[in-house]
């Protein structure tokens, strides 16, 4: 059984006080929010309330969030909403080429549809260079999507000067943040961000339920046709146990960010700062400090990531974290695109150690880490490593 959760990027446990505000919508409160009863009126002004959390969390306006299913569908929406706007030969795409796969994905069948699309390129610490950006820019282009924070490596991109630039040459800039928001500050009413993807569970908030923020003024087409809802930019009924959750995630989250990132950044760099010392082959992955308040990547040199981990969670530690040797444990280890794009060789791109951390990870649990990691590693020969390791996958 998993002890302690280090895995916080994947998805992180629900906070009880959004459990809490939850409930409710799951009893007692189960209107829907398009009728005009008194039973579908609660709901709205649940919904309403959640989505002001929410603006508020990004410093944003109430009507500039839409509600979607995930953070998955919001880069979906973001993307294709823009581009199906124009003809592909009238609509340049410029995105990075370490985001996560649902905006890869999603530009991979934009290029079938025929739409062109330029990939920037990161620095071997992991961040997108601005002038890249300048350069890559053509005078169709309508969309510039970078992340604000990565998933694999935890870097932060300069979103902000990116943004500038985009707004400069007159395209819209949308941002991945789904491993950002509820982490950093991202302030809507001083940054020219046009789109921003959000998703509830990695903020201790429920799954199954994200966001779009759409700058006020900015038009996209819908991807879901339907009844209207959502300004009928995502009809279906709305999500509104999902959306209360999602709103009192936002709230805490706006509330507590700040001291929660001290606390994390604690925790981060004790446990980078102790393991180097501990363990001589142990590097760390992307920028020192432009990086995820919870958020480390370890490379081991001349050892299986994927090993380690296993050797960590079935022992009686029972560490939960995760590795970066690609966007899922169903593709263990092969090398990783995120890891290649940062130009490390194909050894040092077969894995990494993605160790997250949350709002509820304690001094104890950072201590034992602290102790079970060098000690797996050091059960581990090299040889012992990579069958595991091929076990394991
Ligand atoms: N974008 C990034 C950067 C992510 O890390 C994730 C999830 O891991 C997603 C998008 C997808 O979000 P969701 O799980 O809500 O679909």
């Amino acid at each position: 059984m998993t002890q302690i959760y280090f895995d916080h990027s994947a998805t992180t446990p629900l906070d009880p006080r959004v459990v809490e505000a939850m409930l409710p919508f799951y009893g007692a409160n189960f209107g829907n929010p398009s009728s005009i009863h008194s039973a579908g009126q609660e709901a709205r002004e649940a919904i309403d309330k959640g989505r002001r959390q929410v603006a508020d969390l990004l410093h944003a306006s109430s009507d500039e969030i839409i509600f979607t299913g995930s953070g998955t569908e919001a880069d979906n929406m973001a993307l294709i909403g823009v581009a199906t706007r124009y003809k592909p030969q009238d609509c340049h795409l410029i995105t990075s080429v370490f985001e996560h796969p649902a905006i890869l994905e999603t530009c991979k069948y934009l290029e079938k549809l025929g739409y062109p699309i330029g990939y920037l390129p990161i620095s071997a610490e992991g961040i997108v260079e601005p002038e890249s950006l300048k350069k890559a820019l053509q005078p169709n282009t309508r969309l510039v999507s970078v992340m604000a924070a990565n998933n694999v490596v935890g870097t932060l991109q300069p979103i902000d000067e990116l943004a500038q630039i985009t707004k400069a040459h007159g395209a819209l800039f949308h941002t991945d943040a789904v491993q950002a928001v509820g982490k950093i500050p991202l302030h809507m009413d001083t940054t020219p961000i046009d789109l921003l993807s959000i998703s509830a569970h990695k903020l201790h908030g429920p799954k199954g339920i994200g966001a779009l923020y759409i700058r006020q003024g900015v038009t996209i087409d819908p991807l879901i046709h339907g009844g209207g809802q959502e300004r009928g930019i995502r009809s279906a009924t709305e999500n509104v146990a999902g959306i209360v959750g999602f709103g009192k995630a936002a709230d805490l989250s706006r509330v507590e960010m700040n001291e929660e990132a001290i606390r994390l950044v604690n925790f981060r760099n004790r446990i980078i700062s102790s393991l180097q010392k501990q363990v001589p082959n142990v590097y760390l992955i992307g920028h020192a400090q432009k990086r995820l308040p919870g958020h480390i990547c370890l490379g081991v040199a001349g050892h299986e990531t994927d090993a380690i981990l296993l050797m960590l969670l079935l022992n009686e530690d029972g560490i939960a974290i995760s590795t970066g040797s690609a966007c899922s444990s169903h593709h263990a280890g092969q090398p990783s695109y995120i890891l290649l794009a940062m130009g490390m060789d194909m050894e040092r791109s077969r894995g990494s150690l993605r160790i997250t951390l949350g709002r509820f990870t304690t001094d104890l649990e950072v201590d034992m880490f602290i102790q079970a990691l060098p000690r797996a590693i050091g059960n581990l020969s090299p040889v012992a490593s990579r069958e595991l390791a091929f076990a394991a996958a």
